[in-house]
């Protein structure tokens, strides 16, 4: 059986390995695999600024990670996750007891991982630009148009909007691709600020709880072993609107920005002034629901497969890759 991916996500690595006894080629756009479980490095540590961990709560999740990647390198975050509310109260405890995964190399060795061990063969750098029906199965060609083979079945993995756009309007795909684009996402501008000195508040995070503050989340990036470098990290994430405000206006002012917005929230003036910063925008971070799940089984009769986190309806590490472990099921007909 042959087999395309789109994409080297978290759910394209998961297909990837749920069909690791067939022939799998994956195709990312990218120059890297990971698509929102994304690491950087600086002065020789990490920082993960997509996902800043990946929980433990999906028992099918839990057996791949067992499977799959020995205990070399994982990260467990102990501290806890507390929270603050519009007017920037801060309160102990989330209520979530769930274990939280990193890796000290950075987030992306899971998908690196998973996909070394899937034995699939990984294109980078190369967009899809359609997917057709045919008579012998789905056709996938690249961006210019060029032709990337036809296979016995394709897993989509890219962001729901992404993938509207590789999907012809009408045919056998039509409604997949209507209900793609039926899907919105939440933008989201993650910030990287490096202090050189030591922070260290009883919490690993912050968040949220009520949608209402600028700020989104705020993590302590360094207290995971082998992250952030220097003596501080902190990872800050701002809401939709803060991000689209902001979306015209270079990196510094952003990052500058940033800081002070964190450094009013912690009360800490300190961290007002980080010796440095970056700054990554998201434009489909997080999707707001899942697509008409009708839509997406009536595609599989054309050999069209999704998963991602927009077929299990929650922007999640863990649903992403549950949802490409059950795409692999479905494409070989059984159980993998
Ligand atoms: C800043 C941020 C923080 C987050 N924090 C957390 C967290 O702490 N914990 C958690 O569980 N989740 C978190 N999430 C959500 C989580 O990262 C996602 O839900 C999950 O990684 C989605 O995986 P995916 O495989 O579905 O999609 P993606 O990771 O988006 O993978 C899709 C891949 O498809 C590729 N692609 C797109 N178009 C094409 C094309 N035409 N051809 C080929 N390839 C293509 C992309 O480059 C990408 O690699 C966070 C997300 C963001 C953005």
């Amino acid at each position: 059986m042959r087999i395309a991916i789109v994409g080297a996500g978290a759910a394209g690595a998961a297909a990837a390995y749920g069909c690791r006894d067939a022939e799998v080629v994956v195709f990312e756009a990218a120059d890297r695999v990971g698509g929102r479980v994304a690491s950087r490095e600086r002065d020789g540590a990490a920082h993960d600024h997509g996902a800043g961990y990946l929980k433990r709560k999906d028992p099918r999740v839990e057996r791949l990670l067992d499977d799959v990647l020995d205990e070399d390198g994982r990260v467990e975050i102990t501290d806890p996750v507390w929270t603050f509310d519009a007017a920037g109260t801060i309160a102990s405890g989330d209520g979530s007891r769930a274990p939280k995964l990193s890796f000290e190399s950075g987030i992306d060795a899971l998908v690196e991982r998973l996909l070394d061990r899937s034995g699939a063969t990984v294109e980078t750098g190369t967009p899809v630009g359609s997917v057709a029906a045919t008579d012998d199965g789905p056709a996938v060609r690249d961006g210019s148009g060029d032709d990337l083979g036809t296979f016995d079945a394709v897993v989509l993995t890219p962001p729901a909007p992404l993938t509207a756009e590789l999907l012809p309007d009408d045919g056998p795909l039509g409604d997949l691709a209507e209900a793609c684009r039926g899907v919105s996402y939440r933008p989201l501008v993650a910030v990287m600020l490096g202090y050189e000195f030591d922070f260290d508040p009883p919490w690993f995070a912050l968040v949220n709880a009520d949608r209402g503050h600028d700020c989104t989340w705020v993590a302590r990036e360094s207290a995971k072993p082998g992250h952030g470098a220097g003596d501080t990290v902190l990872a800050a994430q701002f809401s939709p609107e803060w991000t689209r405000e902001r979306d015209d206006d270079p990196d510094d002012e952003v990052t500058a920005a940033a800081a002070e917005a964190v450094a009013a929230l912690v009360g800490d003036d300190r961290l007002a002034d980080p010796s440095w910063g970056e700054r990554r925008t998201w434009e489909h971070a997080l999707p707001n629901g899942a697509a008409d799940a009708d839509a997406v089984e009536a595609a599989e009769e054309a050999g069209v497969y999704c998963a991602g986190d927009w077929v299990a309806g929650e922007g999640r590490v863990h649903r992403a890759l549950r949802s490409g472990l059950d795409a692999a099921d479905r494409v070989q007909g059984g159980s993998t």
